[in-house]
This record gives structure tokens, C-alpha cells and sequence, in this order.
């Protein structure tokens, strides 16, 4: 079948594998649209980031409908529109038990990521029954891609409790600050968006963004003068090939009020760190909530059912959060066949497109 392989950075190579196996305990789904991941672009683009080994097959924010039900699997059938949680875990021991899954102390995975589980930008992929998660009907299929992203942001924005009417900045808006900015519209006070990208920005209006800019290097001046006390949020978004985002950490501690709350929502690598003042942070007393790439469940909040995902997925479902807005770019799978096909899409990100999702079945 066909798929698209990672072969290193600037090396995703479109390649015949073998089909999947499905074991007792999984399903074989055939992937709907796949998202490409600003991850799987830091990847693309970068050769310190080492976290996808050589060799795999990309694809980690996906749905699909389910083509192979194995032996030990019960609720679910052929036919069957899901939307899975990338992640592999056991679901049975301690940490799974918490709610930290990406802690699981037996089976360690990311589909489409690590640990042995090829993606979804192929013909077919093989995912663990335990992280099946059905679409709910009048879900696009562009929608059912875009869970995994959103779930993120919701998890960080229920964990930092914006308060009604909070005066909230959110520095970056890609697919995790559009997101973020849906959430906190119609909650914060005013929700500003800073990003130099045209696209972005214009999304960020989509998703409820009280007031978008450019941010130029005048921005917390700016900030103050029309806010002589600060934020009370500062959402945080950095990714390394944003040349602007190096920034933003510094910027986020100068723009908070004191006793104000920063989300370090996405950042790539350690670069944001030696910027910033930890004399200024402390003596605001400043909380700051680092998420880096983790989602959960919380069974202190009503068990599975509660978790990030299925909170995720009903927020999309009630119109709280729609991929629509995000006005994504959609490539057809039969499109990539040469590996230049391929590097056109990568180029996309992050100037040119919102975000990309590939059709890989209709
Ligand atoms: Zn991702
Ligand atoms: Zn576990």
C-alpha cells in the first residue's frame, strides 16, 4: 500500500509498505483526512529534533473509517467513522489510572510518532482498540483530523481556569492558539492575537478574537498603554521556525500583570528559556502552566467520559470549536506521488497555509 515515510529531515518520501496486521486487541481503520502536524514539520525542517525515528510512517491527527475488527474487540464495526487518540498505553496501570497516559509505564507509543506504530498518511493503519473515540455524526472529516490538535488546547485552557472577563494574549496562533482563542472567546474580557502571519491572524478572527495584531518589537509598549495593568493570561505559542516566537516567553512575563497566569502551550526545544528574566517572574509571582505536548483524562472530573477527548469532541460537536475556521489547505493523497509533491506540501507550513490536511480516502 501506499505511504509517506520519514526518512530524516527534508526526507518524506511517498513508498509501498506491506498492509498492516491487525492483532486481536486492534482495529484496522482506513484513514479519512490527516493533519499535518506542526510536530511532523519540525521534523521536516529540523535536524536536532530527533523524536521520529527513520522510517516512519507519518500521520498522527487523523480519523477513518474502520475496514478490520480484531478477534477480541467488542462496539465496534466495520464501517465505523472514528477519530483515534494517537496514543498507545495499557489503560490498566497507574499512571493510565491518573489520567497520564503518556506516562504509562507498560506500553509506550505515539501512532504515526514512535514505538513502533506507522501513521495514518497510508492506505491503512493499525490502531489499539482502547484508543478508538467514534465521530460524532455531522463531524467533517477535516473536523475529525483536527481532535488531536484541539485536544491539547483544551486541556491547557480547563487547566488554567480563565475567569470571566480576564483580559487575555495569546502570542502565536497556530493550530493550538486558534484553538485556544475559540475557547476563551465569549469567557475573557478580550482576547488579542498576536502573529506576524496575515493567515493566521485572519483565522484568529474566525475563531473570536476580540483584536488581532502584528506583533512588532513595540508590542508590550503597546500592550501597556492600552492595559497599564497587564494581562491577567498569557497564552504562549513558540514554535522554532516562527523566527517572532523566540520572543514571546520574554514578552509574556512583561505583558502579565502581577499574580497572573502564562500557558507555555507550545514551544520547540529549550531557545525560549535563556530569554527571559526570572527576577521579573518571581518578583510578579507569576504561574506558569507548562503543557509541552501532553493530554489526558481526569477522573477526578467523572472518569473516561470526561477526558480531554471526548470533552474535545463535544465542544466540535455544539459549534464551540470547528476546524472550519481554521481554513486549512487540502491536499489530495493521490496528489503526493514524487517526493518534490511532498516537499511543496512542507513548504506550505507554516507561511502559506494555516494548516494541511491530506485526503487520503473519501
Ligand atoms: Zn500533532
Ligand atoms: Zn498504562
Amino acid at each position: 500500500m501506499r505511504a509517506l515515510r520519514y526518512d530524516g529531515p527534508g526526507q518524506i518520501i511517498p513508498v509501498g509498505v506491506a498492509e498492516p496486521v491487525a492483532g486481536p486487541d486492534d482495529v484496522l481503520v482506513r484513514p479519512l483526512q490527516v493533519g499535518i502536524c506542526f510536530t511532523d514539520k519540525l521534523a521536516y525542517d529540523s535536524p536536532e529534533f530527533q523524536v521520529y525515528p527513520i522510517g516512519t510512517v507519518l500521520g498522527h491527527e487523523f480519523c477513518g473509517r474502520v475496514a478490520e475488527v480484531g478477534g477480541n474487540v467488542d462496539g465496534v464495526r466495520v464501517g465505523d467513522l472514528v477519530a483515534p487518540d494517537p496514543r498507545v498505553y495499557c489503560g490498566a496501570c497507574t499512571n493510565c489510572h491518573a489520567g497520564y497516559m503518556n506516562h504509562c509505564t507498560t506500553t509506550k507509543g505515539w501512532i504515526g510518532v514512535h514505538g513502533g506504530w506507522p501513521g495514518a498518511l497510508a492506505e491503512l493503519v493499525r490502531v489499539p482498540a482502547l484508543s478508538l473515540y467514534r465521530m460524532p455524526d455531522g463531524l467533517s472529516h477535516s473536523g475529525g483530523a483536527a481532535v488531536e490538535a484541539f485536544t491539547f488546547a483544551l486541556r491547557q485552557i480547563r487547566h488554567v481556569q480563565p475567569a470571566v472577563g480576564d483580559n487575555v494574549v495569546v502570542l502565536g496562533a497556530e493550530d493550538y492558539g486558534l484553538a485556544e482563542t475559540g475557547l476563551l472567546a465569549g469567557v475573557a474580557g478580550e482576547v488579542l492575537v498576536a502573529d506576524p502571519n496575515e493567515l493566521r491572524r485572519a483565522a484568529a478572527l474566525r475563531f473570536g478574537a476580540t483584536v488581532v495584531v502584528d506583533p512588532g518589537f513595540s508590542l508590550v509598549e503597546e500592550y501597556r498603554a492600552g492595559h497599564p495593568h497587564g494581562a491577567d493570561l498569557v497564552v504562549v505559542n513558540a514554535e522554532a521556525y516562527v523566527a517572532r516566537s523566540q520572543h514571546y516567553l520574554r514578552e509574556a512575563i512583561e505583558l502579565c500583570r502581577p499574580g497572573a497566569t502564562i500557558l507555555l502551550s507550545r514551544s520547540s526545544g529549550s531557545s525560549l528559556f535563556p530569554s527571559i528574566d526570572p527576577a521579573l517572574a518571581a518578583a510578579k509571582q507569576l504561574d506558569i502552566r507548562y503543557f509541552g505536548t501532553c493530554f489526558g483524562e481526569e477522573p477526578w472530573r467523572g472518569g473516561r467520559d470526561r477526558g480531554d477527548w471526548a470533552v474535545t469532541l463535544s465542544a466540535m460537536t455544539t459549534g464551540r470549536l470547528s476546524a472550519e475556521r481554521l481554513g486549512a489547505t487540502v491536499i489530495g493523497f493521490d496528489e503526493l506521488r514524487a517526493k518534490r509533491d511532498v516537499d511543496e506540501l512542507m513548504h506550505l507550513l507554516p507561511d502559506h497555509a494555516t494548516k494541511v490536511f491530506v485526503e487520503v480516502s473519501t
